[in-house]
């Protein structure tokens, strides 16, 4: 099998765009597992269907076709054939998502499509239990980590960008309160892998922190 480098940690450890450059680095493939349970999210809600039917999520799981395409430098996500990537990005969707996820059928019926990423020359898996449920033989895992005023500060600064005023200390407060449902919640709760590296990245660089995870790979 290829390898793969597992890439988990909290929202807002800088996961998504470290995971990213390595995998362009690497040559490697790219699996955004949140974006698969953000897809399902969008399709849910194309359906009208109820947060609380977890038999109708399930079925939509099933149901929902997502693909990855290319486009220059950006990387557009189609469901069930509609470009949904700005819509997959919204606040609301992430928490769609993180309530779907809570369900252990779907967890269970993305676990396969996941896995099919696994290609030559390798994959860079990116999410929250990437080495500890999908790709448990990995030979490479890193959790990366964050201060929850780190993240809160990155979180306010990008919303700043697009023009959004949020409170900090309401942020910060909705973070912390999202990082204890997280790692309390019975159904794969967020911890890292016995084997993986943990990098905190508080304080620290980009390019930093990209340097110490491609360290980890021999080339
Ligand atoms: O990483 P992202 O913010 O896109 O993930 C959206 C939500 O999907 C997360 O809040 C989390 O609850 C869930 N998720 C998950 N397992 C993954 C990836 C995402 O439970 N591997």
């Amino acid at each position: 099998l290829p390898p793969v480098l597992t890439i988990d940690g909290p929202s807002g450890a800088g996961k998504g765009t470290v995971s990213r450059i390595v995998a362009r680095h690497l040559g490697w493939h790219y699996l955004d597992s949140g974006a698969l349970y953000r897809a399902v999210g969008v399709a849910a809600s194309w359906a009208d269907i109820d947060t609380s039917d977890a038999s109708a999520l399930v079925r939509c799981t099933f149901d929902t076709k997502v693909q990855f395409v290319e486009q220059g430098e950006s990387l557009r996500v189609l469901v069930n054939g509609t470009d949904a990537t700005d819509e997959l990005r919204l606040e609301t969707t992430g928490a769609l998502a993180s309530a779907i996820a809570a369900i252990s059928e779907v967890r269970a019926a993305l676990k396969e499509r996941q896995r099919a990423f696994r290609l030559a020359p390798g994959l860079v898996a990116d999410g929250r239990d990437m080495g500890t449920v999908i790709f448990p033989d990995a030979p490479f895992k890193v959790f990366l980590t964050a201060s929850a005023e780190e993240r809160a500060l990155r979180r306010h600064k990008q919303l700043k960008e697009k023009g959004v005023s949020v409170n900090f200390e309401d942020l910060l407060r909705e973070i912390m309160a999202r990082d204890a449902r997280d790692a309390q919640r019975a159904v794969a709760p967020l911890r890292p892998a016995d084997d993986a590296v943990l990098i905190d990245t508080s304080g620290i660089g980009i390019d930093d922190v990209v340097a110490r995870v491609l360290g980890l790979v021999p080339t």
